[in-house]
């Protein structure tokens, strides 16, 4: 069985539709819930870098606008705004249970510069021996279409990567990686284990039709491939219930478990 046995270092990401309501306005209980559970498993003594998307979809909230704005300047102006609302709870959420957070903003170029990716590393290091729970999300407000992750499945696996974590555990907002489309067939059941990202896998995740798969899982399975090839076991959970996070450390079998190549 595929567990996560003596993790030390994980990379949570979670995403907008875990973090905020359907008005935009953040989802203050299922933060709180996550806040909680990554407070009481740095306290047991794992570290925690936590990878959060929500920028764009609290800004909007915070502003007041109706939609989403579609252009760039329109996103990273919310997200400007909505990033700042993200640290502001976050900073005071992990403040309660005595813990401090830094922020990293960061692009592609960052990553991909030797000298900058190199700091990068080290502010990291720096950050965990501090004792600070180290929350990234991509630098939206500079991160123009050439230096851009788009979403931050691919950056949680990039800083997984980075500070040589032993797994990434990606929250969303259903269960796993089901073998069919969910919504259209009843029998469709979770994928427990992975072993092999095949093509077949990102036709499951991606096909036509397929609404629980798309602008969503594609970009998971990515995320899974670049980390487990680094050597780093990569878990899809539904982040809806944060004590998910507990089951998966506890070597429960929740979710997909895409299993690392090369261990460390
Ligand atoms: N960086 C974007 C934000 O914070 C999120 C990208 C994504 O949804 O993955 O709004």
């Amino acid at each position: 069985m595929a567990t996560l046995k003596d993790a030390k270092r994980i990379v949570i990401k979670v995403g907008t539709s875990t973090l905020t309501h359907s008005t935009g306005k953040t989802n203050i209980r299922r933060m709180k819930a996550l806040v909680a559970v990554i407070s009481d498993i740095v306290n047991s003594g794992i570290e925690v870098a936590l990878v959060t998307s929500g920028a764009i979809g609290v800004g909007v909230g915070k502003l007041g606008l109706k939609d989403r704005p579609t252009d760039t300047a329109g996103k990273q102006a919310a997200a400007t705004v909505g990033q700042c609302e993200l640290m502001f709870m976050y900073d005071k959420m992990f403040g309660e249970f005595g813990h401090a957070t830094g922020q990293f903003l960061i692009t592609k170029r960052d990553v991909e510069h030797e000298e900058c990716h190199n700091n990068l590393i080290n502010a990291f290091e720096k950050t965990f021996e501090y004792g600070a729970i180290p929350i990234i999300n991509e630098n939206d407000a500079v991160a123009v279409e050439e230096i851009v992750y788009g979403d931050n499945d691919s950056l949680s696996a990039i800083v997984a990567k980075l500070v040589k974590a032993d797994a990434l555990l990606i929250l969303t907002d259903i269960d796993g990686l089901y073998d069919d489309n969910p919504n259209e067939n009843e029998d469709a059941r979770i994928i427990p284990v992975v072993e092999e990202i095949t093509e077949g896998l990102f036709e499951i995740a991606g096909g036509k039709g397929s609404k629980f798969g798309t602008g969503g899982m594609i970009t998971k399975l990515i995320a899974a491939q670049i980390a487990t090839e680094a050597g780093i076991d990569t878990i899809i959970i539904n982040g809806f219930d944060a004590d998910n996070i507990y089951k998966v450390l506890e070597g429960h079998q929740v979710g997909t478990f895409f299993v690392a190549k090369n261990r460390k």
